[in-house]
């Protein structure tokens, strides 16, 4: 997990000043059935852990994976959040509604596992210091202009994407693999919200985690 993330600093830090920003008009995407759909499934997945039990086991590499999963969820939501406050711009506020939610669900675990959860209570202070400088990077890159912002939400929806399904395809544990498995769902969406907004403003994402094939794949899948 400390690769990935770290990783992901290097990715961040490397990301190039080379996309022109376009108009900042944002009239007229507000009430896409895109942005609908999100809403909708946010609400869906509030009960992410409707039917966890806490019966299992937990690896201290599953609980690693949880206190990772915890932070990268809020990152979401704060960077989200901050976008929001910057632009206006409705797909940040109904995106960071759907992070609230999976890492109120991550949480949920970590409770009733009764582990401890690490993230400090300030909304954008994180125990990971990955998270923090994180958390630096995208916003600050994000501020640029709105394009810069849905690219950084892009980026860090193929992050949780590339994560998740590692993550997944080490547990055992049934209530960590319906949870993951539930935010992994909420993760397409989200990339392809970004990258169908992207589109109609006239920009191409590039992916830089994700294969061209994974993300092709996640764009076209219903
Ligand atoms: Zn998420
Ligand atoms: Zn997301």
């Amino acid at each position: 997990m400390k690769t990935r993330v770290f990783s992901l600093i290097i990715l961040v830090t490397g990301m190039t000043l080379v996309f022109a920003s376009c108009s900042e008009n944002v009239n007229g995407l507000d009430d896409s059935s895109e942005l609908a759909m999100i809403d909708e499934k946010s609400s869906e997945i509030a009960a992410l852990c409707g039917n966890c039990d806490f019966s299992g086991t937990l690896t201290e590499s599953e609980i690693e994976g949880l206190m990772v999963m915890r932070e990268e969820e809020k990152l979401a939501r704060q960077v989200y959040i901050f976008f929001f406050e910057n632009y206006n711009y409705r797909i940040f506020n109904n995106i960071s509604k759907s992070e609230d939610a999976h890492t109120r669900a991550v949480l949920h675990l970590i409770d009733g596992y009764g582990l401890e959860d690490p993230t400090p209570e300030s909304d954008t202070e994180f125990f990971n210091p990955l998270f923090n400088e994180l958390y630096a990077q995208l916003t600050k890159k994000g501020s640029e202009n709105v394009v810069e912002a849905l690219k950084a939400g892009a980026f860090i929806e193929e992050a949780d994407i590339a994560d998740l399904r590692k993550l997944l395809s080490e547990t055992q544990n049934e209530d960590v693999k319906r949870v993951y498995g539930n935010l992994l769902r909420g993760s397409t969406f989200h990339l392809r919200a970004f990258s169908n907004v992207l589109k109609l403003r006239g920009e191409s994402y590039q992916p830089t985690i994700l294969s061209s094939e994974e993300y092709l794949e996640i764009l076209n899948a219903e």
